[in-house]
């Protein structure tokens, strides 16, 4: 691994922010810290960025123990969530200001200054001030700042989400460009799990201080390995083992051993199929169109349950239907919090 957060805990007082965290990031890597407001994703990122200190574990970039180092040198270009440009700089000086005060000779300044400008798509932008700018593209400069100076790992603290959603889906796939191009290692904080699967090569879920689960989108979406997870990211039907039993045993072929009261069953909304059925199990009790898709919610023996449908075919509410759950879409899950948790 590249960077290395190793037995990680912070306490504020008697709370305990961080538990004994683990994360890593492998070269060229592009990391989400994804989890709800509180579980401790910035304070992660202020450890590694040198911003605040740790009260137990290491950071290490390869061999080079880095937990004492101050923030300045540690080689990290950091991107926070609101506008943090110097506002009586230009743009152009913003950006140059780390080349700068690594005494760097003007002329090299003035032409990474122009290289980067071109990278971040705003060639015009050089002599103006931040307060001209339009909030996305403040975020493109301090993202051009960030990596001026060749950052040896790229912090990135919810960088999108003061921008509105049609910039932000803009910026978000402007920075995995980026990031791909030139092959920083980063770390990014975000509470999106949209952002996070769209992004990452690997996601670290966090809760309440602690890693819940880590591994590609595609093993956090299909594989949750708890109930948090697979209710934090995406939508889920989350059905308990003993009403599986009574109502669809066919579905607990794929269980794990084990009580119970261990394991939930994870459907996922696409993963339910819909036919109209006069003597159905189910009824229809509402429906929304969202163009693409309808997400219809119906009242089935298995409980209130959300399916997505793409077909040409409408439901009505009060409609009865008819539903098939194919064994291997549903995935079984460790039951982490009580029901009615958040
Ligand atoms: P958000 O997305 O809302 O920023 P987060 O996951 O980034 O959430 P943190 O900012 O890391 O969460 O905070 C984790 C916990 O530590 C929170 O409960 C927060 O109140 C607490 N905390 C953070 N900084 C301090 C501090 N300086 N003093 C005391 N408590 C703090």
């Amino acid at each position: 691994m590249y960077l290395t957060a190793r037995n990680v805990t912070k306490r504020f007082g008697s709370f305990i922010a961080l538990d004994n965290v683990t994360v890593s990031i492998g070269p060229g890597e592009f990391v989400c810290l994804l989890g709800p407001s509180g579980c401790g994703k910035t304070t992660l990122l202020r450890l590694i960025a040198g911003l605040a200190d740790l009260d137990e574990g290491d950071i290490r970039l390869k061999e080079e123990d880095l937990s004492r180092t101050p923030a300045r040198k540690r080689g990290f270009g950091i991107v926070f969530q609101s506008y943090s440009l110097f506002p009586n700089m230009t743009i152009a000086e913003n950006i140059g200001y780390g080349l700068k005060i690594r005494n760097t000779p003007a002329a090299d300044i003035a032409a990474r200054v122009t290289e980067l400008l071109e990278l971040v798509k705003l060639p015009q932008a050089a002599d103006k001030f931040p307060g001209q700018l339009s909030g996305g593209q403040q975020q493109r400069i301090a993202l051009a700042r960030a990596i001026a100076v060749e950052p040896r790992v790229l912090l990135l603290d919810e960088p999108l989400s003061a921008l509105d959603a049609k910039v932000r889906g803009e910026l978000r796939s402007e920075i995995s460009h980026l990031q791909r191009q030139l092959g920083i290692p980063t770390l990014m904080v975000t509470h999106d799990q949209e952002e996070a699967l769209a992004l990452a090569d690997k996601i670290i879920c966090m809760n309440q201080g602690t890693v819940v689960q880590t591994g590609s989108p595609e093993d956090l979406y299909n594989r949750p390995a708890t109930r948090f997870v697979a209710d934090f990211i995406g939508t889920s039907n989350l059905v308990e083992t003993a009403r599986v039993r009574e109502v669809q045993p066919d579905l607990l072929a794929t269980r794990p051993e084990g009580e119970d009261a261990a394991y939930v069953a994870c459907i996922r909304p696409e993963h339910i199929i819909l036919n109209p059925a006069a003597d159905g199990r189910a009824t229809v009790r509402s429906v929304s169109f969202l163009g693409n898709m309808c997400r219809v919610e119906v009242d089935d023996p298995l409980g209130l349950l959300t399916v997505e449908t793409h077909g040409a075919k409408s439901y009505r509410e009060g409609e009865a239907v008819d539903l098939t759950i194919p064994r291997e879409m549903c995935t079984w899950v460790a039951d982490d919090i009580s029901e009615g948790a958040s």
